[in-house]
């Protein structure tokens, strides 16, 4: 039997393994890669402590630093994608395509991926002009015309972002109405001056030579298509987390993330935290899944302590 089982190894897993060794918690870490989702990124310049770092080789530092403390207390399942978690009176098993495994509590930790734009260029032109993370990259395109792709409250935060230093930011959306946005945040983009809103529209293709530099759009009443002159496109047009393997265990938001304390990511079950990406927390970032496992960490160390086997 574990103390702990962290699932998932981004940054969040990767930040409780890390803990988990150093507390000497009895723990298993099944994750089936290290690294997370930004090891498709080709430069990160916010990761707190490293001036700028490719995705890959933050994958790997996350690893090193892993397998640094792991000793005999963080038993490393790598290459495993847990399937099912259920509780049977205080114990959690933990079920795998390699086995089943038994813990005292358990750590979700399985960040989630972005819903990618399906037109003709959009893969192509991925990192050379098409993004998925305004905070992220946003300050590459500093001074540049960029369009956001998704009328929701991360296209009009990634708007609201670029246009403290784009010229100009054009956002596209499918609907007459930005009803899937908060408010407040829609009337401050749309009253700056450099912002423009196109309604009823989508993308059908994106085009450039080495980077992008145009995005075509379709109206979505005349079906007329339109060139748009960018060189940055951001898309927010949803994610998936990874969290259907615990959807019978955990309470969920309607979007699929894991309804959290956000004082201490304890989920509706005892003995379960949730931490990084697959949460309900506002904003996803590295810096934020690593701190949100930290956070959690601390919590399962007392709880664990304090609720001792009988
Ligand atoms: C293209 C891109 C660029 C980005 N750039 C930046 C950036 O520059 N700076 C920044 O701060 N943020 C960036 N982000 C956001 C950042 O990557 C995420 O916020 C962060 O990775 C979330 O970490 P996480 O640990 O919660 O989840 P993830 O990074 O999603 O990691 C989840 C891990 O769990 C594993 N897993 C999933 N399901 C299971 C399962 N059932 N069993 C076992 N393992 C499982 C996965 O294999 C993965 O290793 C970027 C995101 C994208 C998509």
């Amino acid at each position: 039997m574990y103390e702990l089982a962290i699932i998932g190894g981004g940054p969040a897993g990767v930040a409780a393994g890390v803990y988990a060794a150093r507390k000497q918690l009895k723990s298993i870490f099944i994750a089936e890669t290290v690294g997370g989702q930004s090891m498709d990124s080709t430069e990160i310049q916010n990761w707190v402590g490293t001036i700028a770092i490719s995705g890959v080789d933050l994958g790997t530092a996350l690893e090193k630093h892993l397998r640094a403390y792991a000793g005999e207390f963080v038993e490393l399942h790598l290459g495993e994608r847990a399937t099912s978690v259920t509780k049977e009176g205080d114990v959690f098993t933990i079920t795998t395509p390699k086995g089943s495994y038994q813990a005292r509590s358990v750590l979700v930790a399985t960040g989630g991926s972005r819903r990618k734009l399906d037109v003709p260029g959009a893969s192509e032109f991925e990192h050379k002009g098409l993004t998925y993370c305004a905070s992220c990259d946003g300050p590459l395109f500093a001074g540049q015309d960029v369009a956001v792709v998704g009328g929701g409250n991360a296209g009009f935060e990634s708007a609201a972002q670029l246009l403290a230093y784009c010229k100009s930011v054009t956002l596209v959306h499918r609907q007459p109405h930005f009803d899937k946005a908060d408010a407040a945040t829609v009337a401050t983009v749309k009253a700056h001056p450099n912002f423009t809103a196109l309604n009823e529209a989508t993308p059908t293709a994106v085009t450039g030579n080495k980077f992008v530099n145009c995005m075509t759009v379709k109206n979505l009443t005349t079906n007329a298509e339109t060139p748009l002159a960018v060189t940055g496109i951001f898309v927010e047009i949803g994610a998936f987390p990874a969290t259907d393997f615990v959807k019978d265990l955990v309470t969920l938001t309607p979007h699929g993330t894991i309804v959290t304390d956000p004082k201490t990511q304890r989920t509706s079950v005892e003995g379960v935290w949730a931490a990084g990406d697959c949460t309900d927390g506002l904003y996803h970032q590295n810096n934020i899944a690593a701190g949100d496992a930290v956070k959690a960490l601390e919590d399962i160390y007392y709880w664990v302590k304090s609720h001792p086997t009988t």
